[in-house]
């Protein structure tokens, strides 16, 4: 442990070295497993002082960049390849539900409350067990770490504590950094079964938070409250929907948050679309943050958050995936959406966010949003390794024009050749590790049940 941490301080003092001498460096580091990517074309560091470097290597030791620079030398590491690569930082996904991939393609003609009354209403009534949980959160786990996203805000509907029981587990098993979501509620039992959960399976797994989930509503006020007094007390946030839809306003949500004392920050409010000036001040007032699903808000016809207006008050903003409800897992498309739906609506090409923009909100963005930003977000050496690796040989991506522009508008999941989570290769030579056939197959048959209990 001691060698480690000494290996790890001079790689730092190397790291910082590299900031005024870009010559060559040499570090006999990383000898038991770590990962030396040499030479990549062009890192995006999304550190303030790092900025965007060119022909640089990164050495990951153990869970931690170890060190960004010219020239590292690693021996006993493995040595990825970095040339024609861009690195960058993992995506964070800050809203979504993993388990919805059971239900791709539901109820495409509805907006949300239809396309909630088809196919997520009626299974609450049926027996959603753990295993359909598994199969359905396992899918989503590997599909996502494929894109690139490394750090996950998994929300499942909490149709029974068997089904979280195997919606967790999926987490557990995917390696992924994340946040679980745990539906609140004002029944005792469900708060004891949520203590349990950080005690045991949460606070032990260094890759694992918690969040308190509610609906806030005038007629859910004292589920509202009673998640509130929970996140309280556990020293966590709460996560809920807010004004998704345009009926939501009616409903008494702000009101609700309001009256428990929700209003604080690291409140976590997913879409917050159908906003009046007053309400937004008040959000950021209070530093509440915001989970801006733009692929979501169009396949429901939601409306389109105000982004900019929340930018000029400066919350933080970062994007949500939403599980099914966009049928995909591609970050790449979404923060295309999340910079398309702006232009669209304002016809100005200079509409916040730019593609600079939301290269940040996918990722250090969204690590401001859970607090997590002094440990992920950026390729700042001493943060955790997660991180992926981009081929730019690809039809669909060559030739070099504005590598960083061509991120976001051109990249798909199937030109992210690695994934780094906490340091271990997740995807590698672009293939994601695990048995995916079987989660394919397997969310296949839950599929199938679950279609019967939908009566579609
Ligand atoms: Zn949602």
């Amino acid at each position: 442990m001691a060698k480690k941490l000494l290996v790890l301080a001079f790689a730092l003092v190397i790291a910082s070295a590299f900031l005024v001498d870009l010559g060559r460096r040499d570090i006999d580091a990383a000898g038991d497993g770590g990962t030396l990517i040499r030479d990549a074309s062009m890192v995006i560091t999304m550190d303030a002082k790092l900025g965007t470097l060119e022909n640089t290597d990164v050495l990951i030791d153990g869970d931690t960049i170890a060190a960004v620079g010219r020239g590292l030398r690693a021996s006993g590491a493995q040595v990825v390849d970095g040339r024609d690569k861009i690195i960058m930082p993992g995506f964070v996904d800050l809203h979504t539900h993993l388990w919805q991939s059971l239900i791709r393609g539901c109820a495409t003609d509805k907006e949300l409350n239809g396309w909630l009354d088809e196919c997520v209403l009626p299974l609450q009534r049926s027996p959603m067990n753990s295993a359909d949980a598994y199969a359905g959160g396992r899918l989503s786990a590997l599909d996502s770490l494929s894109t690139g996203v490394t750090t996950v805000n998994d929300w499942p509907h909490a149709f029974n504590a068997d089904f979280n029981r195997g919606d967790l587990r999926a987490l557990v098993d995917s390696k992924q950094r994340f946040v679980f979501t745990y539906m609140g509620g004002k029944d005792p039992a469900i708060s004891q079964e949520i203590r349990r959960v950080k005690k045991d399976v949460i606070d032990p797994n260094p890759l694992a938070r918690l969040m308190i989930g509610t609906h806030p509503a005038t007629g859910n006020y004292e589920n509202t409250l009673a998640s509130e007094k929970l996140a309280e007390e556990l020293g966590v946030s709460l996560n809920v929907h807010l004004h998704e839809s345009k009926t939501d306003p009616a409903t008494g949500q702000m009101d609700a948050l309001r009256r428990a004392g929700a209003l604080r920050p690291g409140l976590l409010t997913g879409h917050t679309i159908h906003m009046t000036d007053a309400e937004l001040d008040e959000l950021a007032a209070h530093d509440v943050r915001v989970a801006h699903n733009p692929l979501s808000n169009m396949r429901l016809a939601s409306g389109v958050a105000r982004v900019p207006d929340m930018k000029t008050r400066n919350m933080k903003v970062g994007l949500g995936l939403d599980g099914g409800t966009n049928d995909t897992s591609d970050m790449f498309n979404n923060m295309r959406a999340a910079v398309g739906l702006q232009r669209a609506l304002s016809k100005d090409p200079d509409r916040y966010p730019t593609p600079t923009d939301v290269l940040r909100m996918a990722t250090l963005g969204g690590a401001e949003v859970l607090g997590l930003d002094k440990e992920i977000g950026s390729l700042t050496p001493g943060k955790k390794a997660d991180l992926l690796v981009i081929d730019t040989q690809a039809l669909n991506f060559a030739p070099k024009v504005d590598w960083p522009a061509q991120v976001v508008f051109n990249t798909q999941p199937a030109n992210v050749q690695w994934v780094f989570v906490n340091g271990v290769a997740l995807k590698k030579d672009g293939k994601i590790v695990g048995d995916t056939g079987r989660a394919i197959a397997d969310a296949q048959a839950a599929a199938d049940r679950v279609k019967t209990y939908l009566g579609r």
